[in-house]
């Protein structure tokens, strides 16, 4: 067996980001990573040895290569990091479906409603249950509406206090360490959680079904409208008539429609909830970036394409031998190779001495960041990934759709004239024909009497000006600013890109990470980063973020002309 000894003092390992998520397959051999001491070194007090010679490992799994989503042709060379048969394990345990009986939504039968909504992830059961819960009727499109989420979601314990979902953390830091390299480590004084997904959801799915939302597991295909309502096409062929739809698919954005190229860069990770013999990580803080290189120097190619697109660790540490570990390109575009990023958390985690003995659970995240906002406004309404929410510099998005629900929910029930006010009339049934009832059905909920009332374009119009305001788009704008400066960053300026941005004020940092700030508070923050910076990361900045800048401001004026 292994044999560790760990100090929980202090430890030299260290952001994270977190959006398509894939599961990563069926990796077929468990082969632990070798063992790999510790080389203490400068200026840390590491004291962790851990792992031994079990075999080689290898991250790479067989069916990696139908999982590159997005990923265009590869920048950086793909070299294996140890030369052997790597980690390839699978996860024990499958994704867990929720214990509710939901109400269904029988298509066959059923009238129209007042609001669809397509996808059942965070962002569409946030609107759903806040909708549902001021009397108009809804359904929701999902094709594994029990299911719970697959993602591990990392969040600021505020964020979440913010909103009392204080109750949906199930793990929480009191701080979070950012390492930029072997001798510089950040202490950030904000506590950090993780989601517990599954308590979220039920919540969710609780009050949905106390208000009376009902389920459809289906694939939406497309959507059509007439003047005053929207017909959903789901792939069993069946058509759902009603006043609004919300698209909330996420990443895939099935519905929206963009009128320029959609140009985002990507966020890619990979990241595993593992059982290990030991870490070397402090259990009351979670590791929120290790820049840290040093794991690399025996792969002088690796070594050189993470020089030019840096990849760094993200890990929550759950108790001595369970652990997050997730690497993460911040961004890039193209995206960095999944199979890099494996080969490197490969090498990083045997310099670690970190020797995974099971995978509990896996993630692949794409996460398109950036790039232009949908058509706004369109008669398909937004929210989540499919409509621009993700921020722009960090990958993360969950706390600012849980709190973007309700303004998105309130504004289209004022719009509609609330549930006292019917806006769908017709019982049309389209696609497949009705079948004669059975005393089954009549155990099935009746939706809410189907409204009438005027709507369609303008009531969709409006609510995405209350979704993307001015100042809100303005400070996406500079969001995506902040990423084409991070775009251009090699390892070395990253390092001192974040140098600067974690000596920021609480309020500054904090506030960026947690779109807090607006334009001008926005622009002193800009301002107060360019002082926090070295003379080499002000050239620097002045150099890559010049034509950034401008494009930004190109596209400020024109906002303001529409
Ligand atoms: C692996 C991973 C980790 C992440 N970690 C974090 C994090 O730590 N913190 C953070 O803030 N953000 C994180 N994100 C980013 C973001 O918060 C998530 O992507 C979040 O799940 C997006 O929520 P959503 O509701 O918009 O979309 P999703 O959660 O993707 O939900 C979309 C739903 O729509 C359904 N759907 C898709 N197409 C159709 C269709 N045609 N018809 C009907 N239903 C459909 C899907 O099945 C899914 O249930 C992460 C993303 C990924 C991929």
């Amino acid at each position: 067996m292994a044999s560790c000894t760990v100090s929980m003092s202090s430890t030299r390992y260290g952001l994270r980001a977190g959006a398509v998520k894939v599961r990563s397959g069926s990796p077929k051999h468990l082969l632990r990573s070798g063992f790999c001491p510790i080389a203490p070194t400068r200026g840390d007090e590491l004291s962790s040895r851990c792992g031994e010679v079990n075999g080689n490992g290898s991250l790479l799994s067989p069916g990696l290569a139908a999982r590159r989503l997005h990923m265009a042709e590869t920048r950086v060379c793909s070299v294996r990091a140890a030369g052997g048969t790597l980690l390839e394990m699978k996860p024990k345990v499958e994704l867990k479906k929720l214990n509710y009986e939901i109400p269904i939504f029988d298509p066959r039968k059923s009238k129209a409603v007042d609001l669809v909504v397509v996808g059942g992830g965070p962002a569409g059961l946030a609107v759903a249950q806040r909708v549902s819960g001021q009397g108009l009727s809804v359904c929701c499109i999902d094709p594994e509406p029990r299911s719970v989420w697959p993602n591990n979601y990392g969040v600021w314990v505020d964020e979440f206090e913010a909103m009392d979902l204080l109750d949906c953390l199930d793990y929480t830091w009191g701080s979070a360490v950012v390492y930029l390299d072997d001798d510089v480590k950040k202490l950030l004084q904000r506590p950090y959680g993780r989601v517990n997904r599954t308590r979220l959801k039920s919540k969710m799915i609780e009050q949905c079904i106390t208000n009376g939302v009902q389920f459809y597991q289906s694939k939406v295909k497309h959507v059509t409208h007439s003047k005053d309502r929207s017909f959903v096409v789901c792939d069993d062929g069946f058509v759902i008539e009603t006043a609004v739809v919300l698209d909330a698919t996420g990443h895939s954005r099935r519905l929206v429609q963009y009128d320029k190229p959609f140009n985002p860069g990507y966020q890619i990770a990979y990241g595993i909830v593992a059982e290990v013999d030991c870490h070397p990580f402090d259990l009351d803080k979670m590791l929120f970036m290790d820049w840290r290189d040093s794991h690399l120097n025996k792969y002088p190619e690796l070594k050189e394409s993470n020089k030019k697109l840096p990849t760094f660790l993200y890990a929550m540490p759950f108790s001595p031998t369970k652990i997050f570990l997730e690497e993460t390109s911040l961004v890039a575009r193209p995206g960095v190779p999944l199979e890099v990023i494996q080969q490197r958390m490969e090498a990083r985690l045997k310099h670690l001495g970190i020797n995974v003995k099971s995978i509990e659970e896996d993630e692949v995240c794409v996460i398109p960041m950036g790039g232009v906002l949908p058509v706004i406004p369109q008669r398909v309404l937004g929210i989540g990934g499919t409509a621009g929410m993700v921020h722009p510099s960090t990958g993360y998005m969950v706390a600012r759709t849980l709190a973007a629900a309700p303004i998105v929910a309130d504004s289209l029930v004022k719009r509609l004239g609330g549930a006292s006010h019917p806006h769908i009339s017709s019982n049309t049934v389209l696609g497949k024909e009705a079948e004669p009832s059975s005393s089954q059905d009549e155990d099935i909920p009746t939706p809410p009497e189907p409204r009438k009332g005027p709507f369609g374009d303008e009531v969709a119009a409006g609510v995405w000006a209350d979704l993307w305001p001015m100042e809100r788009q303005q400070q996406r704008e500079f969001f995506c600013f902040g990423m084409d400066v991070l775009l251009k960053l090699d390892l070395v300026g990253t390092r001192r890109f974040f140098d600067a941005f974690f000596d920021l004020d609480e309020h500054h940092w904090q506030g960026f990470l947690s779109s807090r700030l607006y334009f001008w508070e926005l622009i002193g923050f800009g301002f107060s980063l360019f002082t926090h910076a070295t003379n080499t990361a002000k050239a620097e900045i002045v150099v890559k973020g010049t034509p950034a800048l401008l494009n930004m401001i190109k596209n400020l004026t024109l906002m303001k002309r529409q």
